[in-house]
């Protein structure tokens, strides 16, 4: 075949830009012509930049050798627009006559074609990956979408798992280690993460420490371990090992999924992920349909809110406490219901949402004020009347004005103090215990008790108890046996001894869930002085519960 004929060809499939690159076929064409023009070996680099020319890092491409010796005739080096530069070296062997003019001719010009495809080539590629990848080298959420895209199509997404992952307190991380060693473990995490996703996985980077991994299912279990909690260890600054959390929302991709656009996806995993990091789901959620549900419900519940308030649909229900020893009414919890359409919604229902932001406060002031209101109406009635619990939750402990607000309700109503007790849960950190120590003090100087609510679950420590001057220590239910074959002794044991402990620092023991004759003798047999429970009484609306207000004892009706 003639030179141009070859050429010709060669030249076509470099300009072929419909079609992926055919390399394999242009480097056998390339073999071809040097071949006629009596070459021995021709290399083309390219370097992304002058430094990478500089320290000889640059990439070969389009490359061939006939493995003989050869002394280097012709050197072609071109510098793009963006500051990369190819260039092209061939080689003849010593004992080959030299070129003449027109075979130099051709070297020349099939080294320039060449040179100028590869730069053209990869300049496109430079600019394919800016657009797919973030300023620091992550594959970002364009190839995240065109990854998903590509095997909802070919439908290898079928059975895989979608899992959105945050990386948890990496601000703390920064500060720890230094920004730059930061970056350098949030690479390794991700690297250590990619090398786990199995057959067909991948790793991208939405911003920030935000992160979407698609991973085979048979390394789910292994890519999640990974997320809940791995050690990574870096080089710079003096290296060291940083542990790092990760929040992540999972989704597995049933076999029938058809992905019309990534939201299909996100959607899914945002949500369980949202979920994984509030904590009220634990750091590692699936998503299922009921989580849908329920965020579609809290939403509803936040938006009805402020109208139910003004509406007045949230009423006080009483739970009367007994005091175990003579059966008298020794006191009460106020209890929120919701009445809505002539239905009652237990707190359960509400609660959990309202606390997701401020509302909750708003509600308990609200249910204090109520209270207030009672407690007012029965001392002018004349009648005997009780010290009244009121729930306030904890997303109250950071508001500075707290106090000022409960006294003033309390007060606007010419409550005495000693009629409100205010029931507060628990916290886990130590920022929470400051905060809870300056408004248990608080509260206790103004002369209103205090008491610990739902202790003995979550967190409950001792120290709770130590530091802070409370009046009323609340057991729950969950120490009283389900059935009166159940009885656990471990249980009883912890029961007996918080309860003799607290009546020791001078607490008042109100045991909650008291459901049976049976869980009234436990209480009878530790000592615990104060019972709520059914047994004695459900939480009453207000004209039942001040029937109770007369009675003389339980135990005598
Ligand atoms: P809590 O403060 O621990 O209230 C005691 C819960 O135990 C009440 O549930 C009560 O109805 C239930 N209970 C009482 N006796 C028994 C029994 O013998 N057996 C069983 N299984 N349960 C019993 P409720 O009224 O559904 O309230 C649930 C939680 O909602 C309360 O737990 C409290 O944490 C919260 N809550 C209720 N009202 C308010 C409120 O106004 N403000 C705030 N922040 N939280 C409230
Ligand atoms: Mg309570
Ligand atoms: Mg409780």
């Amino acid at each position: 075949m003639r030179f141009y004929e070859l050429f010709g060809q060669l030249v076509s499939k470099m300009t072929d830009m419909n079609k992926p690159a055919d390399i394999a076929g242009i480097e056998n064409l390339l073999i071809r012509i040097s071949s006629m023009l009596r070459l021995s070996k021709g290399v083309t680099r390219l370097y992304r930049n002058p430094r990478e020319e500089e320290l000889g890092l640059g990439e070969t491409l389009c490359c061939y050798d006939t493995g003989k010796e050869g002394i280097l005739i012709h050197k072609v080096r071109v510098v793009t627009s963006v500051m990369s530069i190819a260039e092209m070296k061939v080689y003849m062997e010593e004992s080959e006559p030299p070129l003449t003019d027109t075979e130099f001719e051709r070297v020349d010009l099939v080294m320039r074609t060449t040179v100028s495809y590869v730069s053209r080539n990869r300049l496109r590629d430079i600019v394919a990956e800016l657009a797919y990848r973030d300023d620091a080298g992550y594959l970002n959420i364009r190839s995240l979408e065109s990854a998903l895209m590509k095997k909802g199509r070919d439908g290898s997404l079928a059975g895989m798992a979608a899992i959105h992952y945050n990386l948890r307190h990496f601000s703390l991380i920064n500060q720890q280690v230094g920004r730059e060693c930061a970056d350098e473990v949030m690479r390794a995490h991700y690297d250590g993460l990619a090398g786990l996703l199995g057959s067909g996985g991948q790793l991208f980077r939405l911003g920030g420490d935000n992160f979407v991994a698609v991973c085979a299912a048979e390394n789910l279990e292994d890519a999640l371990g990974y997320l809940y909690k791995v050690k990574v260890p870096y080089t710079l600054n003096g290296g060291g090992e940083v542990t790092v959390r990760s929040s992540a929302g999972i989704y597995r991709i049933p076999r029938d999924f058809r992905i019309e656009n990534i939201g299909d996806i996100m959607e899914k995993i945002l949500n369980a992920s949202r979920a994984a990091q509030t904590g009220t789901e634990g750091r590692i959620v699936f998503y299922d349909e009921t989580l849908a549900q329920r965020r579609e419900n809290a939403k509803m519940i936040q938006q009805m809110f402020p109208d139910a308030l003004l509406n007045r649909e949230f009423h006080v229900y009483y739970q009367p406490k007994v005091n175990v020893a003579t059966g008298e009414l020794g006191g009460a919890e106020a209890l929120c219901r919701w009445i809505r359409g002539g239905k009652v919604v237990p707190p359960i229902e509400f609660i959990p949402v309202l606390e997701q932001n401020n509302d909750i406060c708003r509600l308990d002031y609200y249910m204090l004020g109520l209270v207030c209101e009672d407690i007012r109406r029965w001392l002018d009635e004349g009648r005997k009347v009780v010290r009244i619990s009121v729930n306030m939750s904890r997303r109250h402990f950071t508001d500075p004005d707290m106090l000022k607000t409960i006294l003033g309700i309390i007060d606007s109503h010419s409550v005495p103090h000693e009629l409100i007790e205010i029931e507060l849960t628990e916290t886990t950190t130590d920022v929470g215990f400051k905060d809870l120590k300056r408004v248990v003090e608080g509260i206790s100087e103004a002369g209103i008790y205090t008491a610990i609510d739902d202790f003995g679950v979550g967190y409950s420590s001792v120290n709770l108890i130590r530091g802070l001057p409370w009046n009323v220590l609340k057991l729950d239910k969950s120490f009283l046996p389900l059935d009166s074959s159940a009885s656990d002794r471990v249980s009883d044991i912890i029961f007996r001894n918080i309860v003799s402990m607290s009546k020791e620092i001078g607490l008042e023991c109100v045991t909650e869930g008291v459901e049976t004759k049976e869980h009234l003798d436990i209480l009878r047999e530790n000592g615990c002085e104060m019972a709520q429970g059914y047994y004695f009484d459900r939480p009453l609306p207000v004209e039942e519960f001040e029937k109770r207000l007369d009675i003389v004892s339980y135990y005598r009706r």
